[in-house]
């Protein structure tokens, strides 16, 4: 994102792919315009923080017209990068990572993940989703000026290739393990450990009942 955007707060910021990625599929529906409910309820964010996001980047919807499609598309695109592809370097090709290197990120944004690494020499030399999988020894040679990783290493091994990618110049860790990484302040991480996301979604749903949805009779 460039220095004009640098004021949008952080948690708008994260909603942008979600509402870049809908948006995307209206405009390719041949849709003109979407009114801020139909966009509600689409990425499941309410209405009035959707109107107070797009406030941000001088978006006013209008009305009974709604937003312009192809304007905010625009917007996106650039505030996001999407015009630049962004090189990704995955580390650990075991269920999940070989998970990441078949699954086509390029559908939804301009990510790509170039090169794989691997400690297990059975792998090392394969191609995995059209990805070359190299040694791990070798990723400071190979790993060129690539900026952001995927880490779905053990997580034992996580601290270690992570100091190794921080020294080789990269900027940003996708971190699958469920280990807690450290970082110098200049690197983002962000953490998504999917068993504990599921757990917890467990939890909330046995604490934390929804309301049912409203019948036609309640009406
Ligand atoms: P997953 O956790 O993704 O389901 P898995 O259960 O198949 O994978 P793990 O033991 O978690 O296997 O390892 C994930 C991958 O990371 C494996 O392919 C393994 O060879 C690789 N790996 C393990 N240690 C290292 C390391 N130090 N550097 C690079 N790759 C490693």
């Amino acid at each position: 994102m460039d220095m004009e955007q640098a004021k949008i707060p952080q948690a708008t910021a994260k909603r942008l792919p979600l509402y870049y990625r809908f948006l995307n599929n209206l405009h390719s529906q041949g849709k003109l315009r979407v009114s801020s409910k139909e966009l509600s309820e689409a990425v499941k964010v309410d209405s009035a923080t959707i109107r107070r996001d797009f406030s941000y980047f001088g978006a006013l919807g209008k009305k009974g017209y709604g937003y312009n499609v192809e304007y905010l598309l625009s917007f996106f695109r650039k505030t996001l990068d999407q015009d630049e592809t962004t090189r990704v370097a995955l580390i650990g090709v075991g269920n999940l990572g070989t998970a990441f290197l078949n699954y086509n990120f390029t559908k939804n944004n301009n990510t790509k993940i170039e090169i794989a690494f691997d400690a297990n020499q059975e792998r090392v030399g394969t191609e995995v989703g059209g990805v070359r999988v190299e040694h791990i020894d070798q990723l400071e040679e190979k790993i060129g000026d690539l900026s952001v990783a995927i880490l779905t290493v053990p997580a034992s091994a996580a601290q270690g290739i992570t100091d190794r990618l921080v020294e080789a110049g990269v900027s940003g860790i996708l971190n699958f393990t469920p280990a807690r990484i450290n970082v110098p302040s200049h690197i983002r991480v962000h953490h998504i450990d999917l068993a504990i996301e599921l757990q917890a979604l467990v939890y909330f749903l046995k604490h934390y009942p929804l309301n049912e949805p409203e019948t036609e009779e309640d009406q």
